[in-house]
């Protein structure tokens, strides 16, 4: 299958999720991961009309990103940020999905300052505690957020989650419900608005989809097995 063939498969798997959930489809937001793929491949998929793209290594974003000449293109950064690497990934990245401790909002905040910039951010959550993940456990998030959300170059658009890995979809969609009820709390708690959920990938981004996820990370399903 050619990779237009993959994202129209994919489009109506989203197109299908979100009527079942009698969502709008507007509401979720098709993430193209391309990491470990040549470029031509991601020029295809822009031919195919794809706009957002996810990298999850600094030095791979920085490669790609400035290859096209398309304003309209969007680079997500899925994949955690080491602190010396954020001076280079800030000017190539849209949106950082991998806010995952008070030390790296501190340094983004004050890099984004130095570059005259506000950057985009959703704070990654350990929802299923799995200790080889990256992302705050839920208890440390609630002592640390309002410290992050006062960050005046930091703008927090939401939450994002990698789960275990089941390849049941099923068995994580609880995974996926508890991060949109967190979501909602916190929104409650701290009369704040997080308007984004990244969560689910090429095998469970329907479940995602259904409890409320409004951006999916899609690699293999759209450029092959890496
Ligand atoms: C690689 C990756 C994806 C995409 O995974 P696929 O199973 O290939 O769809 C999604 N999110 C993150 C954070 C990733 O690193």
């Amino acid at each position: 299958m050619s990779i237009a063939e993959n994202l129209a498969k994919i489009e109506s798997g989203i197109h299908s999720a979100c009527e079942r959930s009698s969502r709008s489809r507007e509401e979720v937001q098709l993430v193209a991961v391309s990491k470990t793929k040549p470029f031509d491949l991601i020029a295809e998929a822009h031919e195919a009309g794809q706009l957002h793209f996810g990298e999850n290594k600094v030095q791979e974003l920085t490669e790609k990103q400035p290859q096209f000449d398309d304003a309209a293109v969007q680079w997500h950064l899925i994949g955690h940020l080491q602190t010396n690497k954020i001076r280079k990934a800030l000017p190539c990245c849209d949106l950082l999905h991998t806010l995952d401790s008070l030390k790296l909002a501190t340094a983004i905040d004050r890099i984004s300052c130095e570059l005259a910039t506000t950057t985009q951010c959703l704070i990654q959550v350990n929802i299923s505690a799995d200790p080889a993940k990256h992302g705050f456990a839920k208890n440390e998030l609630k002592i640390v957020i309002e410290e992050i959300l006062s960050k005046p170059n930091l703008q927090v658009l939401g939450l994002m989650t990698i789960p275990s890995y089941d390849p049941d979809p099923e068995a994580t969609r609880s995974h996926f419900s508890n991060l949109r009820e967190f979501r909602d709390h916190l929104e409650n708690e701290y009369s704040i608005s997080l308007p984004h959920l990244s969560m689910g990938m090429s095998h469970d981004y329907h479940v995602a989809i259904e409890e409320g996820a409004t951006i999916v990370r899609v690699g293999s399903s759209i450029f092959g097995a890496r």
